[in-house]
């Protein structure tokens, strides 16, 4: 495979990125044929998947891996299989049944973003982009996605799998960014195929090559579909030279106060009294921080002194 190329006409809204060395023909069917062969099955990807079961799993995956996802997305498309039926019930059961997902903002952001999709459009989620981006809870991230994947539309989807693709593949470094950058938008607007069916589906490609294959610890380069025009190969797989990158520690954190406290409150159908909460982390201080974060958040309600309940 040759170096990668992009070249295309250019478009007055997409530079043409320098690292970019890959014919862009040649980019495309080697990624597509990739994912046609080695996709994972998975239920928001089937044609049944209906908007609402895709909005529903982006929410989960945005900060969850899809091994933790699939029972949760399951039991949630059984219980609330539309916006309606979420937004019916109070947000402390989306709270409830997010589990251990982890980051349970998120529910009460879905929850919120059901209420919207009912009252405003009919029950039904959005389809186009900017409308989407106006819901509680979705970014530039999952409107993409959303419009991309439910409908089928041309968008430039960036999430850490892709933007690490296209840092090594493309730009030759091992990390993006820690933040989004616009010459990484304008690099991915460039290599997005033309035509929406194909944009949508290289897209959903290129995100499942970066979590199967172009792993952020250990990439497989022997098995990778671009290993012969990849620019971080190519120049002998420089380490990565920025900041210091994020861990993600997760003992002895308030995230990890927090979620212990949550569980206590998702176990209970009624209050619960500051006793039990008490209980779950021996250092005070931490314990109340904590509490106030989740109040703050909105994931938990005071109902009393010392007594507390998921939001209603
Ligand atoms: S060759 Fe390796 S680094 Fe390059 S895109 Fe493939 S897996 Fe990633």
């Amino acid at each position: 495979m040759a170096a990668i190329t992009v070249t295309p006409a250019p478009r007055p809204d997409a530079p043409r990125p320098d690292a970019a060395r890959l014919p862009l023909p040649v980019l495309h069917s080697t990624v597509l044929g990739w994912y046609e062969a080695n996709a994972r099955e998975l239920p928001w990807r089937t044609p049944e998947a209906s908007p609402w079961a895709v909005m529903v799993s982006e929410f989960m995956l945005q900060q969850t891996p899809v091994k933790r996802v699939l029972p949760a997305w399951d039991a949630w498309m059984e219980r609330w299989p539309t916006p309606a039926a979420l937004a019916a019930e109070a947000p402390g059961e989306a709270v409830r049944m997010w589990g251990r997902l982890g980051y349970p903002r998120r529910a009460l952001r879905l929850h919120a973003a059901a209420v919207a999709i009912t009252e405003e459009h009919g029950g039904e989620v959005p389809d186009d982009h900017a409308t989407l981006l106006s819901l509680p809870g979705v970014g530039e991230y999952t409107a993409a996605a959303v419009a991309s994947f439910a409908f089928r539309q041309r968008h430039v989807v960036l999430d850490t799998n892709v933007r690490r693709v296209f840092a090594r593949a493309v730009t030759g470094v091992e990390y993006p960014a820690q933040a989004t950058t616009a010459a990484e938008r304008r690099t991915a607007t460039t290599l997005l195929p033309d035509d929406r069916e194909t944009a949508a589906t290289w897209a959903v490609a290129v995100m499942e090559l970066g979590a199967l294959v172009c792993t952020a610890r250990g990439p497989e380069c022997g098995g990778c579909p671009l290993v012969a025009g990849c620019a971080w190969q190519r120049a002998g797989c420089p380490p990565y030279e920025g900041p210091a990158r994020r861990g993600q520690s997760y003992e002895g954190t308030d995230r990890q106060v927090r979620g212990k406290l949550l569980a206590v409150l998702r176990a209970e159908h009624g209050t619960v009294e500051q006793a039990r909460l008490d209980a779950v982390w021996p250092d005070a201080v931490q314990r109340a921080r904590a509490l106030d974060g989740l109040v703050a958040d909105g994931l938990v309600e005071p109902v009393g002194p010392g007594v507390y309940r998921l939001p209603q």
